[in-house]
């Protein structure tokens, strides 16, 4: 018997690592999503018509080419404000997340999460190290800052905070991001500003004076690129160096590469389409104020409700009415919370008009006189 044979018949079968078998999985739909796709917070309409026009001037001899970055970072950086080594355009903010995780996370290092948030934090961390430590929100999902604070240890070295959040639609305060940053000198802190233009709020001007601060922005968004998959991470060329070591030289595709400047360029519609989306959560809000649906008052471009048990029965009933939505009861302190995405006035008419027909349908009773949903205990609920 040769020396391979006799190896093959000891090892049995190939083997991921154990850190990969025991990660999470991340299971959004991957297909059957035809319809009004309110689901996943993307922009409902168009990208700028500007980006259209680099898309359909794409050539043949184009496709062929490896995608060159470099230039369009320097466009970035100018348009931010920053020096090219202080932006790595990413494939979308997904790939930036398992970037920094790959980048700066040792098997033995803590990295610290509140929840409930993005869930790709916790795949991506949990590939790199088992010591990942969750502060859940309280019972108004608003942001834990004391114990997420009292929560950072000598061992935590890298921490990512989404403000807004993802499901809450909750921010985190500049002031609170830049206390974290000061209080955890030996890690990386990652803000997530994926709904940033929603808001308003970012911490990208204190990037010079904070050395340990990394924000991640997206084009998924405002944008409407979600499709190309395109995002960055901007902070200090001495942070990022590293992070540029781990990427792909290629990570971006030329086609979103061409079409970014464009995106940037065009404020105009930029400003069209967040205000589209504010005005369209302000009616939304309204809307289920109205219906007694609770609510949490939302920072970006959807809106977190509470259906309680009928959950399911809600987001069958609005597939079957052709409106997509997104059932977050498995999130951490979201049983029976459902999200919807806010896009143009016309797909916010359409979504709440199916609202009520759905609500309706399901018996569905108000809860107007009742709280928003029974308060989880308000004490830390760390683990791991
Ligand atoms: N961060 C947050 C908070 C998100 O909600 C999402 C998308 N749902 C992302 C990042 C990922 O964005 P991208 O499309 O750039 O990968």
């Amino acid at each position: 018997m040769s020396i391979a044979t006799n190896f093959v018949t000891k090892v049995k079968s190939a083997q991921a690592r154990r850190a990969v078998q025991e990660m999470p999985e991340y299971h959004p739909p991957l297909a059957g999503r035809d319809a009004l796709r309110l689901d996943f917070n993307e922009n409902t309409f168009a990208p700028s018509p500007r980006v259209m026009e680099k898309l359909l001037a794409q050539t043949a001899e184009r496709l062929t080419k490896y995608p060159e970055r470099e230039p369009v970072e320097r466009i970035v950086a100018a348009h931010f404000g920053l020096r090219p080594e202080e932006v790595l355009l990413t494939n979308g903010v997904d790939e930036a997340i398992h970037l920094m995780c790959v980048t700066f996370l040792e098997d033995k290092d803590e990295a610290l999460i509140a929840t409930p948030s993005f869930f790709m934090y916790d795949v991506s961390i949990k590939m790199m190290t088992p010591h990942l430590v969750k502060v859940q929100s309280d019972a108004t999902l608003g942001f834990p800052f004391e114990r997420f604070m009292a929560a950072i240890t000598e061992r935590t070295k890298l921490i990512m905070v989404a403000s807004p959040n993802n499901p809450t639609g909750a921010t985190v305060s500049r002031q609170h991001l830049l206390a974290i940053a000061a209080a955890a000198p030996q890690a990386v802190v990652m803000v997530d500003e994926a709904y940033y233009h929603f808001d308003g709020e970012s911490v990208m001007g204190d990037l010079a004076a904070v050395p340990n601060l990394i924000v991640a922005r997206t084009f998924s968004k405002a944008y409407g690129l979600a499709n190309l998959r395109i995002g960055m991470l901007a902070g200090s060329a001495e942070l990022l160096k590293y992070v540029r070591k781990v990427s792909s030289p290629y990570n971006v595709n030329g086609v979103a590469l061409d079409c970014l400047p464009a995106a940037i360029e065009d404020e105009t519609y930029l400003a069209w389409y967040v205000e589209q989306v504010r005005v369209g959560r302000e009616r939304m809000m309204g809307g289920l104020a109205e219906l007694g649906v609770p609510y949490f008052p939302s920072h970006a471009n959807f809106v977190l409700m509470n259906i309680g048990s009928k959950h399911k029965e809600l987001v069958q009933a609005m597939r079957t009415h052709g409106v997509l939505l997104r059932d977050r009861s498995t999130d951490p302190g979201c049983d029976g919370f459902v999200r919807i995405t806010i896009g143009v006035e016309e797909h916010v008419t359409r979504g709440l008009a199916a609202l009520k027909v759905c609500l309706d349908e399901i018996g569905w009773k108000s809860q107007r006189e009742e709280p928003a949903h029974d308060p989880i205990e308000d004490g830390a609920r760390e683990f791991e």
